[in-house]
Order: C-alpha cells, then sequence, then structure tokens
C-alpha cells in the first residue's frame, strides 16, 4: 500500500496523526504528512486515519485494488 496526501485539500485538521500517530504527522505548519519511511503505509489505523480525515485528502493506494481494476 502507499499513502499519498493531497496538499492542495488538506485543511491541518490533524484527525491523521490523531488516529494513527505512527504513520500520519503534521508538518511545521499543521498539514499533514506522512512519517518518513511509512510511505508504504506499514502501521496501525491506516485506514480508519484516511477515513478520518474531514477533507479525504489521503488516498491509499492497494496495489491488490488496482489489479482488480
Ligand atoms: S486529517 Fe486530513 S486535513 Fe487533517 S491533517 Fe490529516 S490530511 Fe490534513
Amino acid at each position: 500500500m502507499r499513502i499519498s496526501i493531497d496538499g492542495n485539500v488538506c485543511i491541518g485538521a490533524g484527525q491523521c496523526a490523531l488516529t494513527s500517530p505512527d504513520v500520519f504527522t503534521q508538518d511545521d505548519d499543521g498539514f499533514g504528512t506522512v512519517v518518513p519511511g511509512r510511505e508504504d503505509g506499514a502501521g496501525t489505523l491506516v485506514r480508519e486515519a484516511a477515513r478520518a480525515c474531514p477533507v479525504q485528502a489521503i488516498t491509499l493506494h492497494d496495489p491488490a485494488d488496482e489489479a482488480r481494476t
């Protein structure tokens, strides 16, 4: 799995970092970023964090899903 955050959409609500702090964090301006080295999505509550984002800025790219489309 690969994680991307659309910086043009993120409003810095911080829900991702609260929900899954081992994968998501916030930059100096409060916007969501992926913890370095966790871009592969290995961690807890990643899907829940994506769902918690109030503006759906987080996209999870699951190779298994992409293979089916
Ligand atoms: S939850 Fe969404 S809006 Fe909030 S910091 Fe994370 S990516 Fe940005």
